[in-house]
C-alpha cells in the first residue's frame, strides 16, 4: 500500500552496466518515485531537492552565467533575494520589478505566484512574451491552485517544506521543468554538486501529498472567512489575500502592536514557516527589515476549527483597538 523506502547509497551494476540507479546523489527509487508525482502534479519533469532554497540555487546556477541578469518579482520571498545576492560574488546582477507588469530586459525572470508576504500575483501572459526563461515560485499557491508551466513559464519551483509535505516535519524543495533538455541539465548539476533529498524525506514528502487536496481546500475555506473578518476589523489596516490559498498578510498600526498581537494568540503558533496543518502567525519584519511594513503579520491558516482561529485573533487584536 505504500511506497517503500530504500536508504541505499548504492546499487549493483547489472551485467557490468550502471542500471537505473547507481549511487544515490543522482537519483534513487523512493526519490524518482516522489518526483514522478510532483511532476504529474505540475505538469513536467520534477526534480527533488535537500530544500527549497538549494532546488533555487541550483536553477540559478545553472541558467545564469557571469555577466547575467536575472529579473526578481519585488516583494517575493527574501530569501530568494538574498540567495541571488550570494551570486553577486559570480558576476550574476539582481534587477527587482514589478511583477504584475511587464519584465525588463534580463536572462531569467523569477515569479513567485502569490509573492511572499505581499501576496501579488504575476503576469503570466507578459513575461511568457519575454525571450528569457521564466521561473516561477508557486510554493504559497501549491499546483492546485495556479499551475504556471501551462502559462508559459519554463521552471515551477516549491518549497516542498510547505503545503506539499505539510506537517512541518520534512525539508525539501522542487524544481518542474518544462522541457527535457533543462531537466537533464538541472539534473547534471545536481548529480555533481549533491544537494538530493534523502529517501526518508522523499516518503514523508509523498504521505503529505496524499492529502494535498483535502487540506488545501480545507484551509483555502478557513483562510477566505478569516480575511473577510480582518478586512473588517477596525484594528487592522490592510489585508492582503489573493482569494486563494491558505497565506495571507495583514497590517497593524506598527511593530509594537504586531509584537503585541503575534504573542498574544495561543491556538495560532507564533512561528516562521507556511503551508503546515497547524496555524502560524507572525511579524516579518524580524526577518525582513524596513522591506515590509513594521505592522506586517503573516498569517498561513491551519486545519483548526475556523471559529476558534477567529476567535483567537479577536482576542489577540483586541488590546491594539
Ligand atoms: N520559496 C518560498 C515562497 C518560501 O516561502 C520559502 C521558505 O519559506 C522558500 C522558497 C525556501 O524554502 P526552504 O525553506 O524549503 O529552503
Amino acid at each position: 500500500m505504500t511506497t517503500p523506502v530504500d536508504r541505499s547509497t548504492t546499487w549493483p551494476y547489472e551485467n557490468g552496466e550502471p542500471g537505473e540507479f547507481t549511487y544515490s546523489r543522482y537519483s534513487s527509487p523512493t526519490m524518482a518515485e516522489a518526483e514522478s508525482r510532483l511532476g504529474a502534479l505540475d505538469g513536467g519533469k520534477a526534480l527533488l531537492f535537500a530544500s527549497g532554497m538549494a532546488a533555487e540555487t541550483a536553477l540559478a546556477m545553472t541558467f545564469l552565467s557571469p555577466g547575467q541578469t536575472v529579473a526578481l518579482a519585488e516583494g517575493s520571498y527574501y530569501g530568494t533575494g538574498v540567495m541571488l545576492d550570494e551570486l553577486a560574488r559570480w558576476g550574476v546582477r539582481k534587477v527587482e520589478f514589478d511583477q504584475t507588469g511587464a519584465p525588463p530586459d534580463a536572462d531569467l525572470i523569477w515569479l513567485e505566484a502569490p509573492s511572499n508576504p505581499f501576496l501579488t500575483m504575476p503576469n503570466f501572459e507578459a513575461s511568457a512574451a519575454h525571450p528569457a526563461r521564466v521561473v516561477c515560485d508557486a510554493t504559497a499557491a501549491t499546483p492546485l491552485n495556479v499551475r504556471p508551466l501551462e502559462l508559459g513559464c519554463d521552471f515551477v519551483t516549491h518549497s516542498a517544506t510547505k503545503f506539499l509535505s505539510g506537517h512541518d516535519d520534512a525539508l525539501a524543495g522542487v524544481v518542474v521543468c518544462k522541457r527535457a533538455d533543462d531537466a537533464a541539465r538541472l539534473l547534471e548539476f545536481r548529480s555533481r554538486t549533491g544537494p538530493v533529498a534523502s529517501a526518508d524525506t522523499a516518503w514523508i514528502l509523498m504521505r503529505g501529498l496524499s492529502t494535498l487536496e483535502v487540506r488545501v481546500a480545507r484551509q483555502t475555506a478557513s483562510a477566505k472567512g478569516i480575511a473577510e473578518r480582518l478586512r473588517a476589523h477596525t484594528a487592522v489596516l490592510t489585508v492582503r489575500y489573493p482569494g486563494f490559498g491558505a497565506l495571507l498578510s495583514f497590517d497593524v498600526a506598527d511593530a509594537e502592536a504586531a509584537r503585541r498581537v503575534e504573542t498574544a494568540t495561543r491556538t495560532i503558533a507564533n512561528m516562521t514557516s507556511l503551508g503546515g496543518v497547524t496555524s502560524r502567525i507572525e511579524a516579518r519584519a524580524r526577518w525582513e527589515g524596513s522591506r515590509v511594513p513594521p505592522g506586517l503579520l503573516r498569517l498561513s491558516i491551519g486545519l483548526e476549527d475556523p471559529d476558534e482561529l477567529w476567535a483567537d485573533l479577536e482576542q489577540a487584536l483586541e488590546p491594539t483597538l
